[in-house]
Order: C-alpha cells, then structure tokens, then sequence
C-alpha cells in the first residue's frame, strides 16, 4: 500500500494512493484503526503532509562512504546519530523557508524508515517488523551554522528542514534502491540504498536499545555523496525508486 496524509476540504485524513486518486481511509495506519472506505478524490486536489505525524526524526550522519569522503572524514565505527525536531516537518509540493542566518543551505537526499509500531531494545532479526514502509525525507541543512555550533541541532533543526512524503510504500525493500536528488532538473547525488555503511536493520536494533521508537517516527538512514547549496527560487526533486519524487521549493 502507498500511504498518503492529506488536507481535503479542510479536514485532515489518511488515505491510499491509487494510481491519480486517493481512497480515503478512517483511522490511522499508526493505530490499531485504519480502514479503507469507498470514498475516492482525486490526488491532485488533495495537500499533501507530511506522511508520518513523528514525534522524533533521528537521523544518520555519515553514512555512505562517498559522502564521508567528501567532507574528508573517516568512515564511522558506530552511527552519527543526531535528532530533528517535529516541527521542521513539512510535506511533498511546500516551501523550504531559507532561514535569515544561514548563508549555505544544502539539500541532502534520504531514505527514510517509518516506524509502524512501539520498538524497544529490538533485535536486529527482528528490526524490519517494526517498519509500516519507507518514504522520502530531505535531510535540509544550514551547512554553515553546522561546523560552527559543535552539533547539528541548530543547522538542521529550522522549521521545513525535514521534507517528507510524498507517500509512504510498504512495497519496496531498502536494500537496493536507486536514490537521487536534482536541483532545477540538474542532477546533483546518484547512489542506491546498497551503499549504506549501517543497514536499515542495525540502524532500527541500535536506535531502539537508546530510545523507544513510537509509530511515526523516523529513522532517516544520511545521504549520498554529491551535496551542494540550493538558492531561492530554486526546486529540489528527490527520487527514490519505488518511492515517487519529493519535491519542493526554497523560498
Ligand atoms: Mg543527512
């Protein structure tokens, strides 16, 4: 199933992508309540949201190799986990507001896993039965507030630095999926999900044994090598297979 969350006629609701439609659902996939209903719209009218409501966004730094090598560190040993606030939250065809301070904003194309249910010193055989599915997140950065601060808190914690959407698919594996990002129609990072260096599962095993993972969270597993700054104006499209395109604009 393609999960959407969406605004229709002033009312926020679940549904199920359907080719140019949406089936409208009651409940929610992130409670023991949801079902589909009869009721269809067209997926062009609906606003899209962010598809997970999460409460943490945590997130992998670091976690392919060319991308380490880019900024001229050493692969890590363990993950580089730092976390998003849920209110940079924002969804598929909205604005990226350029904040006022920064004078460098990158985009940064990820995988995101979604948590579908309560996860808590889970085992790494275990870990993918806690996912609901994967969708798309923009890991957005203020790159010149980054270094200056120690952590990243600040340089990734603007509100509309997380894009999310625009659907969430149970029907991908994360394994071997081709991830790109494109500013404006140019192509900026070209890599596949089999070049992470901390898997899906171990990320889920690792992050769990710190803090409980609720439904709707995120695990956002970093992004490839190939980052670079955006300005105003500009539209940044992320493609993951299986998963659409997540587009938005820098405004
Ligand atoms: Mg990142």
């Amino acid at each position: 199933m393609k999960y959407v969350r969406f605004i229709y006629n002033g009312v926020e609701r679940y549904g199920a992508l359907a080719g140019d439609r949406i089936r409208v659902a009651e409940g929610s996939p992130f409670t023991s309540y949801f079902m589909l209903t009869s009721e269809e719209i067209p997926y062009e009218s609906a606003k899209l949201l962010p598809p997970a409501p999460f409460s943490k966004a945590v997130c992998i730094g670091l976690n392919y190799r060319d991308h380490a090598e880019e900024f001229g560190l050493p692969v890590p040993e363990t993950p580089v986990v730092f976390l998003k606030p849920s209110t940079s939250a924002t969804g598929h065809d909205s604005t990226i507001v350029y904040p006022e301070m920064c004078h460098r904003l990158d985009y940064e194309a990820e995988l995101a896993v979604v948590i579908g249910k309560e996860a808590k010193n889970v085992r790494e055989e275990d870990a993918l039965s806690y996912v609901l599915g994967y969708t798309i997140a923009n890991d957005v950065t203020a790159r010149d507030l980054q270094p200056k601060n120690g952590q990243w808190t600040i340089a990734k914690g603007f509100d509309t630095f997380m894009p999310l959407g625009p659907y969430i698919s149970d029907e991908v594996k994360a394994d071997t999926l081709m991830i790109t990002s494109r500013v404006n129609g140019e192509t900026k990072q070209k890599s596949n999900t089999s070049n992470l260096i901390f898997t899906v599962p171990y990320l889920i095993s690792y992050i769990s044994h710190v803090m409980t993972l609720l439904p709707g969270d995120i695990i956002s597993t970093g992004t490839p090598g190939g980052i670079s700054g955006m300005h105003k104006g500009d539209i940044v499209e992320i493609e993951i297979e299986g998963l659409g395109v997540l587009r938005n604009t820098i405004g």
